[in-house]
């Protein structure tokens, strides 16, 4: 029942299938007694199983999920539900990873089975989980562990034990315990003789700081509710869980909120082995409304990397593609060299990557800064190069570029904004690539960069492509004719040209 509520886990329930973009459908209820009766029999049943599960968080939403006038409470409870589950399963997994470390490959280990929250046998019954209340002694009343005096040892002659001595020094790390933050459960180790070795409790308090400075961030994550009233609940809780992980430190706010997108800063958190996290990272969640996107078909629909992907999607897979392509055409760029965010992660349609700026501010578009005319220049001969690059290295047309998807940062120009980016072999990706010069010619003769090349000229220099038409029109219509001959190249053979040329020769096949 409600494990399967748990992200991932079996099909979702129906309120995650809508759309959470849209409005909260308020469900109209049919008059009829019995459908009343039944639906509240329905939720009581409901009810009880969650008590069952997850009996202190039921208790504090005990009112409003009570009354049932509000579907969404229902909902939220929900979520909240999952976040603690997360949020255990996520302890637990760091204590996992604690306890390896501690262990090693020691011949003897240590376990913090104990300390976890998720325990075997919560999952379905927690009846009959003690037996060893059956033992004499109460577990609940302590001995107060003994400390050791200022003078480091106790006793006398053979009987001496100095605070070094293991069983005392065990205790006294124990009873230290109790100076961790409240929530942060020590288990009954407090009232039963434990005895913890200095590297086992040292590791506990580390863990228990950690836990109290992700509580606060938590909280204070809470606090700045602005950056998360504009994503849905799936959202957020995925952007939970990248703080819980640890994975981001924080998320601080909105730097962006676009027709398509919504972009935030975050200060990254703990790198791993195999992932480094950069100090500050921009979280780019893609909306997922069906509105916004539909524009964006011809991009997407035509690109033969996801052609066979795109018509069995639903619009939530589309969107997700999105991001996909945003990643992977980054990834192309970051090793072709040309200075672009770096991928940090994509989970279904947030894609993390690093930040183009400093402290929280992101680094100005290119329309919003004035450059002295010396960097004016440098900025637009190397727009000519990230150019050609992006077309002959990375086999891409940008397709959005404009001052707009232009950042100025550590005196040079960097390129973002690459979800709709395409090959240049799309059958719209020449009339791209124009659109795209004509943008950046238009930029840089405006701004006085004499040498700046009219957007025709730029078109051929960036595609290697050698259209003379002079004139915009012509110009226009040999690019579609270009964009013609692939696509009948690709009805007779199944397969594209690898590159265009318009110079007579026979086209250069990919074989
Ligand atoms: P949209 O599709 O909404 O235009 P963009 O990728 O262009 O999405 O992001 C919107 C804005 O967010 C950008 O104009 C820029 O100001 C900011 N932004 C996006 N990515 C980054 C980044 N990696 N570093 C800094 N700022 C960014
Ligand atoms: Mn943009």
């Amino acid at each position: 029942g409600v494990a399967a509520a748990a992200p991932d886990a079996g099909p979702s329930p129906a309120w995650q299938s809508k759309c959470p973009w849209g409005a909260p459908s308020t469900t109209s209820i049919s008059c009829s007694l019995a459908d009343v009766m039944s639906e509240q029999l329905a939720k009581e049943l409901q009810l009880e199983e969650e008590n069952a599960a997850f009996p202190e968080v039921v208790a504090a939403a005990e009112g409003p999920f009570i009354t049932g006038e509000n579907i969404d409470t229902s909902s939220d409870l929900m979520l909240a539900q999952m976040l603690q589950m997360e949020f255990d399963r996520e302890y637990d997994a760091q204590l996992r990873r604690e306890e390896k470390k501690i262990n090693g490959d020691s011949k003897v280990s240590i376990s913090f089975e104990n300390y976890r929250k998720v325990h075997p046998y919560d999952s379905d019954s927690s009846e009959d989980e003690v037996d060893w209340q059956d033992t004499r002694h109460d577990p609940y009343r302590a001995d107060k562990p003994t400390t050791t005096p200022r003078r480091g040892f106790i006793g006398k002659g053979k009987d001496i034990t100095t605070k070094h001595d293991e069983v005392v020094c065990g205790r006294k790390n124990t009873a230290r315990m109790e100076n961790f933050a409240p929530e942060f459960q020590v288990g009954d180790g407090i009232g039963m003789d434990l005895k913890l070795s200095n590297q086992v409790f040292n590791a506990l308090k580390q863990h228990a700081y950690s836990e109290e400075r992700r509580s606060a961030r938590l909280h204070e994550k809470k606090e700045h509710s602005t950056a998360e009233k504009a994503v849905d609940p799936k959202t957020r809780l995925l952007l939970y869980k990248m703080v819980n992980s640890g994975m981001l430190e924080t998320i601080t706010g909105c730097i962006s909120t676009g027709k398509e997108s919504v972009v935030f800063h975050a200060y990254g958190g703990n790198s791993t082995e195999d992932k480094v996290i950069p100090p500050e990272c921009a979280i780019k969640v893609f909306k997922t409304t069906l509105n916004e996107f539909k524009n964006r078909d011809k991009y997407i629909k035509d690109d033969y990397r996801f052609k066979d992907r795109f018509s069995k999607l639903n619009p939530r897979k589309i969107i997700r593609m999105w991001a996909e392509k945003e990643m992977h055409n980054l990834t192309r760029m970051q090793n072709a060299g040309i200075p672009c965010p770096q991928v940090v992660i994509l989970k279904k349609h947030v894609l993390v990557m690093s930040f183009i700026g400093q402290d929280q501010v992101p680094a100005p578009k290119l329309k919003d800064v004035t450059l002295n005319s010396e960097d004016m220049k440098k900025a637009y001969y190397q727009i000519l190069n990230m150019m050609q690059q992006l077309y002959r290295e990375c086999n891409l047309v940008h397709a959005d570029l404009s001052e707009y998807n232009m950042l100025w940062h550590d005196g040079k120009v960097w390129l973002i904004d690459v979800s709709q980016s395409v090959e240049p072999t799309h059958p719209h990706g020449l009339e791209f690539l124009f659109r795209d010069c004509r943008n950046v010619s238009q930029f840089f003769q405006k701004g006085g960069v004499a040498e700046a090349l009219n957007e025709r000229e730029l078109f051929n220099a960036v595609s290697g492509l050698n259209i003379t038409a002079d004139n915009e029109v012509d110009f226009q219509a040999e690019i579609e004719a270009l964009e013609k001959m692939n696509e009948d190249h690709v009805q007779n053979h199944g397969k594209k040209l690898s590159t265009f040329s318009s110079d007579g020769d026979p086209p250069i096949y990919d074989e």
